[in-house]
């Protein structure tokens, strides 16, 4: 389970900070201005996620890489075509001839996301820096980062630049039931390591489970039980959650399709809303959507939950009408 926030006030740097609270760790959509997280917040931040490098989305590393030096910290840093260049050169301003000393290991994995594949390059505090490429051009189909408990996908869209928006999905949580075990005399051990995989790959409900029983002489033995009645009986399933984030973007057919597609039955959506529909032309010229067209997206994507960002200063003392245009298109 997660829980997500924006950072700044709507009409401030765009931004999402979301807790993985089981893992006591944070990811970051977007690296605009992070003042207003407390130190201890972000240095729980292991993944950050950045949709293009505007001042306004990317201003953050500084104080981010300010808090971090120093520590054993590893961050995996994320964004679309020429972000290594844009990393290398907020690194390349400063001076970093003391750092070898440190003892503690401060790493960014950076990686650049293409259409059809991925750039991944490495810089060492303690070698102040020196970027070292880990990989030239790797195959990338969209998923941006895959693991045990999650994964973050991430669609290209056009800004003027690229952009990117992205998608995180939590996996299904698989609790075993200890009282159920208990109950029915099962022992703890690795068999329920596999009966959780095969839960994961979606074995039909017959499959047969193996499992050790305790040894009551000297040669072990196995039963085994059907996996459609142990899930039944001593597993509990909680579904993962979906969340989006789409920062700027113009409308366009093409990005359209793009985000309804990232962002389908997304438990919550965020997505940017800098104008109101009245002013769409500007907007089309700026290349950002108005609140109404989010609003629109976020319907079509079947989202559960609609949050808006990203406010045009020139709509101060206006918030509301954002606000209402975007949910009077979400609720059509
Ligand atoms: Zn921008």
């Amino acid at each position: 389970m997660f829980t997500a926030h924006l950072i700044n006030d709507p009409f401030d740097d765009p931004g999402v900070y979301i807790d993985l609270r089981h893992r006591r760790e944070a990811l970051l959509f977007d690296l605009g201005d992070i003042h207003n997280l407390p130190a201890r917040k972000i240095l729980k931040i292991r993944s950050i996620f950045v949709s293009h490098t505007h001042i306004d989305h990317f201003i953050g590393f500084d104080h981010f890489l300010r808090i971090c030096l120093g520590r054993d910290q590893h961050v995996s840093l994320f964004g679309p075509p020429g972000f290594i260049a844009h990393v290398g050169s907020k690194l390349g301003a400063y001076t970093w001839n003391l750092v070898k000393n440190y003892t503690n290991d401060f790493v960014l994995h950076v990686t650049e996301l293409h259409k059809r594949h991925k750039v991944i390059q490495r810089y060492h505090c303690q070698t102040a820096f020196t970027p070292e490429t880990i990989s030239e051009k790797e195959y990338y189909a969209g998923t941006a980062l895959d693991r045990d408990d999650l994964t973050v996908n991430a669609a290209i869209l056009d800004h003027g630049t690229p952009s990117l928006a992205y998608s995180l999905e939590e996996k299904q949580h698989i609790n075993i039931m200890k009282n159920a075990l208990n109950d029915l005399m099962l022992p703890v051990g690795p068999w329920l390591g596999e009966l959780k995989k095969s839960i994961f790959r979606g074995d039909p409900d017959q499959t047969p489970i193996k499992i050790p029983r305790v040894k009551t002489n000297e040669k072990p033995f196995f039963t085994t039980l059907p996996l459609g009645m142990l899930k039944e009986r001593i597993i509990k399933i909680t579904p993962g959650m979906k969340l989006s984030y789409v920062a700027d973007v113009i409308y366009s057919e093409d990005n359209a399709a793009k985000i309804i597609e990232l962002a389908k039955s997304s438990d919550v959506m965020f997505i940017e809303a800098p104008f109101l529909h009245r002013d769409a032309e500007r907007a089309q010229k700026k290349y950002h959507l108005t609140a109404r067209q989010a609003g629109e997206l976020a319907r079509q994507a079947g989202a559960k939950h609609l949050v808006v960002f990203h406010f045009s200063p020139k709509y101060r003392g206006q918030e509301l009408q954002l606000r209402e245009e975007a949910m009077t298109a979400f609720n059509e």
